[in-house]
């Protein structure tokens, strides 16, 4: 068996304290759940990722370093949180005197060499008084999870309304659920007894309609036409329910469509973001793949989920391999989930009271046929940006990072990427913040502080403008104008 590589072995630490944690938070969550248990999978998991973290990135190459650095720096968020959580678990339990009589549980990791801030935040349990003294934290588990850095997508259905003075909106906006293993929500909803849906088939759904929860509107450069739209359709109705009746009940169908990567996907995790709803996201490729055989009943079991949570939102990706016309040599299987899906949401549109919406995204419009479109009478273009939103998006792009070049530069900048679409943008920036990397002899490169880096300039973007060449077909583009205005809301 070959030998573990460094990038391996910090991967390693990485998904096994995301485990860890995972765990802990589980519990820690669960109003029952023994927080000494609790305890113990934080440990675990903090034990984990000071080892991960101290694994050297000296003898890796160049590409698996900058993986591991970007791995450690999550880790070192995570570190940091879960200490957090450790600490106000602690204080919780010193007040019960539970935690008190226990000794100081041992790290089996080394000290992690570079902490994070050292700040009241990250002060571990480790450097507290063996007398037990414990300096309560007002922490509460949803900063921990906002800020539990897996990078791995985790979270399931999940409802943002019941907000409790805990969790104020403006700390919601700033959780990062894309790092969160599970949400309080989630627990919850998988605890619920569902009247017309197995307990078995519902907690499926809600494992696999995984959302991100870290995308807000402001996240998302341009758009402003779909933006508004959404905002029309699915946030505000579930701020008022009581204006948006009768003929101002909102569409019960939405379709995002455009060329590939300007954002309708990125738009639908925004929705899952701001609006007080419980949102499923399930992909059309997990549906006809994941559950072989069972996708019917998982379509079905779906909508029986969402209408006991409602307000929800229903989300399907790539929407076109579930409802484009049906083939001759369509499988038995594709169709039965199409009727069913069909079927479904019919449903949705019987009870006026029904607070369900069902959201698509394609970049294959011109698949759909009648049948498909009808249910989804509010169509979206998400188009390429214009000059206008390149410029915003670079200004956006380029406020992470140090660098030189000026608004004029920005400008002149954006009106060479016509065609460019958002995420060719965003990979033609990554492109051009490789460029005062690549000129430095790699001892150099190893050794450099990163302050003493050159700023990245336009002329790294103009060498990379010769790399990273716009995805979309112009040809294709006209197809695409020309669906919007057969199809489309052309309304702005
Ligand atoms: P596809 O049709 O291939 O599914 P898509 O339209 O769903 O594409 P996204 O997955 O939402 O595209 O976007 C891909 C990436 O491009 C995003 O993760 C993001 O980095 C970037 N991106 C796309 N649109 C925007 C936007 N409007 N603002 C900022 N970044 C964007
Ligand atoms: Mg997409």
């Amino acid at each position: 068996m070959s030998a573990e590589t460094l990038l391996q072995k910090v991967k390693r630490y990485h998904s096994e304290s995301f485990e860890c944690i995972k765990k802990a938070l589980e519990i820690d969550e669960n109003q029952n759940g023994k927080k000494e248990d609790a305890l113990m999978w934080y440990d675990k998991g903090i034990s984990m990722l000071e080892k991960g973290i101290n694994v050297p990135k000296m003898g890796a190459s160049l590409d698996d370093k900058t993986k591991i650095i970007r791995i450690q720096t999550k880790m070192m968020k995570n570190l940091q949180m879960a200490k957090e959580r450790q600490d106000c678990l602690n204080a919780k339990s010193s007040t019960s005197e539970s935690v008190l009589s226990k000794p100081t549980r041992p790290h089996s990791g080394p000290p992690a060499a570079k902490e994070p801030k050292p700040g009241p935040s990250s002060t571990s349990i480790r450097s507290k008084p063996s007398s037990g003294v414990l300096i309560p934290k007002s922490t509460a588990t949803s900063r921990a999870r906002s800020n539990i850095a897996s990078g791995k997508p985790a979270v399931s259905a999940s409802r943002t309304s019941n907000r409790t003075p805990n969790r104020p909106s403006s700390a919601e906006s700033k959780i990062n659920h894309s790092q969160i293993p599970e949400s309080t929500s989630k627990s919850r909803l998988r605890s619920k007894q569902f009247k017309s849906v197995s307990s078995e088939m519902a907690n499926k759904i809600i494992d696999a309609a995984l959302i991100e929860k870290s995308v807000k509107f402001d996240d998302i450069a341009g758009q402003e036409a779909a933006k508004e739209a959404l905002k029309e359709i699915v946030i505000y109705p579930v701020l008022r329910p009581d204006l948006f009746m009768g003929l101002r009940s909102p569409a019960k169908g939405l379709l995002l469509f455009g060329p590939p990567g300007n954002g309708k996907t990125l738009l639908a995790k925004a929705v899952a973001g701001e609006a007080d709803a419980t949102f499923f996201n399930i992909s059309a490729a997990t549906l006809t793949s994941k559950w072989v055989g069972e996708g019917e009943k998982m379509v079905k079991a779906l909508f029986a989920v969402a209408r006991e949570v409602q307000p929800s939102i229903v989300f399907i990706d790539e929407i076109d391999s579930l409802l484009r016309a049906r083939q001759e040599n369509d499988s038995d299987a594709a169709r039965k989930i199409q009727t069913e899906f069909f079927l479904q949401f019919d449903g949705v549109g019987t009870d006026p009271n029904d607070r369900i919406l069902v959201m698509g995204a394609t970049n294959r419009p011109q698949e759909l046929d009648d049948a498909a479109l009808r249910r989804f009478p509010k169509r979206i273009y998400v188009r390429l940006p214009d000059a206008q939103t390149r410029e915003h998006l670079f200004k956006m792009l380029l406020s992470k990072l140090e660098n030189s070049l000026s608004p004029a530069d920005i400008h002149k900048l954006s009106k060479m990427c016509d065609n460019y679409s958002f995420s060719d943008l965003t990979d033609l920036a990554k492109d051009a913040a490789m460029g005062p990397i690549r000129e430095l002899p790699r001892d150099v490169m190893m050794t450099i502080e990163a302050s003493k880096m050159r700023k990245i300039n336009l002329n790294d973007f103009t060498k990379s403008l010769h790399k990273i060449r716009p995805s979309v077909d112009v040809s294709l583009l006209r197809t695409y104008e020309q669906w919007n205005n057969k199809h489309g809301d052309t309304s702005s």
